[in-house]
């Protein structure tokens, strides 16, 4: 994702508009690691303006997705997570007990399909999620 200040170039040079709300989700996803979902970035929005709506959240979110800033990643822990890490490909460590998420930077060269398995794809990317326990979890256990 690019910086705050960037964003608020990209929005206005794109037609959106551009309030201190969303000024503040800006800042809220920047360097942002945990892959929150709409619902965490409102509260951490929150603490700092009072003023804001889930639905300005979502917008936003939506308005950053359709922008190729963010990448919406479903990885089985409920909502929907959001990704500003869109520069370097990666997998990602789930935690299945706490929902943890984690970036995972590793190529794998070997993971990709012979074309008789492809079903006539054209395969462009793959993900792959490593699910366990986090070090959290595993050291209240
Ligand atoms: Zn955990
Ligand atoms: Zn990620």
């Amino acid at each position: 994702m690019r910086t705050p200040a960037e964003l608020t170039q990209l929005f206005r040079a794109s037609g959106r508009h551009v309030t201190p709300q969303r000024q503040s989700i800006f800042r809220a996803l920047a360097g942002n690691e945990s892959h929150p979902t709409a619902e965490k970035v409102y509260e951490a929005v929150r603490a700092e303006m009072e003023t804001i709506s889930l639905k300005t959240v979502y917008q936003t979110l939506h308005d950053l997705e359709e922008l190729g800033e963010i990448a919406p990643l479903e990885v089985g822990t409920g909502a929907v997570r959001f990704d500003p890490n869109v520069e370097r490909a990666h997998h990602h460590l789930v935690c299945r007990v706490c929902g943890d998420v984690r970036d995972v930077f590793v190529d794998f060269p070997a993971v990709g399909l012979p074309e008789r398995l492809a079903q006539g794809y054209d395969v462009e990317r793959s993900d792959v999620v490593f699910r366990g326990r986090c070090g959290r979890c595993r050291s209240e256990s």
